[in-house]
């Protein structure tokens, strides 16, 4: 069977484009040029659709209208329904460090805005008590006419920057394969996402950027998964004395995340759930993070401290290459 999948031609088609404020490339084998271009077009389509409806800032966007509700009932699309009704199940996993409501808290540093500045302690306080999301109502079926519905409180707003791109990335991959695809990858900004092996039956290999800037800390060997990755060296300002803010932050305290930890990748089998994790172990930092993985299992990961450790989850074992000179490489089991 391998051999039948292995001597049968595939065609290579792909397209780079920007979306979801960042740059994404798909990537399809195929058994035509044709079969190709038009499953990359279509998952191209379905990332842009998603984009309309999940982005804070497009104002015709599902999220837009709810952030802009006033706490009022509002019906969403199931995928907004979806990726809430998923964030809501990781706030809870998290003990509240995955928090889908931080928008206000992360606008007023001039996230998305591109005002940056430094809140003071009683305007985080004030912005986090609008973020409690065992508060959101959500709604599988109001009515045949209204199937979901999502009602915040009246100040709160949504912001699905650390999960979007991983569901994004999991529909796009799921058109390809209604699409007859059973090989593919579609690079979100650096989140990488697989449909099967590689056309010859071999994994694919995915870089881990290096949080220090340069070439690639270590590489993994995967097929059919996300490896996805957070780390505050990819979004940020400074200020006048050079003090770094990053863009995950502690719903706990409203500041930016200082958990020790340079960046965090999940491999994990649903891009989603890798999204969600990366982002919530990053907050959580070494000890939590290596605690959660124990305790679920059902993902593995990188961790990368400021002190120039790697850590890996076990079942990565034998698909982890190492290329940079780490203070310490450790198993986590
Ligand atoms: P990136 O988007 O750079 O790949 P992440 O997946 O870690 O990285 O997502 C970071 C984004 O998630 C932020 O830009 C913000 O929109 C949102 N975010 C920040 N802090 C949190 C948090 N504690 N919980 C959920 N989302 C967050
Ligand atoms: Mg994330």
């Amino acid at each position: 069977m391998l051999f039948t999948l292995a001597s049968c031609k595939q065609v290579k088609t792909s397209d780079t484009f920007a979306a979801m404020n960042t740059y994404i490339t798909v990537q399809v084998y195929a058994r035509t040029a044709r079969q190709g271009e038009e499953a990359c077009a279509a998952a191209k389509a379905e990332l842009a659709a998603l984009e309309t409806l999940l982005s804070t800032t497009i104002a015709e966007s599902d999220t837009y209208k709810l952030n802009h509700a006033g706490g009022a009932p509002t019906a969403v699309h199931q995928c907004v329904y979806d990726v809430l009704d998923f964030s809501l199940q990781m706030h809870e996993r998290t003990g509240g460090l995955f928090n889908p409501a931080l928008y206000p808290l992360i606008r007023a540093w001039g996230f998305t805005t591109g005002d940056y500045r430094v809140p003071s302690e009683a305007e985080r306080t004030e912005l986090l008590s609008h973020s409690d999301c065992t508060q959101v109502r959500i709604n599988a079926a109001d009515s045949a006419a209204l199937p979901y519905t999502v009602q915040l409180l009246p100040d709160m707003q949504l912001d699905f920057g650390g999960i979007a791109k991983g569901y994004a990335g999991d529909c796009a991959l799921a058109r390809l394969s209604a699409l007859g695809i059973t090989s593919a990858l579609v690079n979100l900004g650096g989140n990488v996402q697989t449909l099967g092996a590689k056309p010859d039956g071999s994994p694919w290999t995915v870089g881990i950027t290096n949080p220090w800037g340069g070439e690639a800390v270590c590489a993994v060997k995967i097929a059919g998964k996300a490896v996805v990755t957070s780390g505050g060296y990819e979004r940020f300002f400074e200020d006048d004395d050079g003090t770094r803010y990053i863009h995950i932050f502690d719903a706990r305290t409203g500041l930016p995340a200082d958990s020790g930890l340079e960046s965090v990748t999940v491999i994990a089998e649903r891009g989603m759930y890798a999204d969600a994790l990366s982002t919530s172990l990053f907050v959580m930092g070494k000890d939590a993070a290596v605690s959660f993985w124990k305790a679920a299992q059902d993902f593995d990961c990188i961790l990368i401290t400021s002190e120039g450790e790697l850590l890996y989850s076990a079942g990565i074992a034998n698909a982890l290459s190492v290329q940079f000179p780490f203070a310490s490489v450790t198993e986590i089991r």
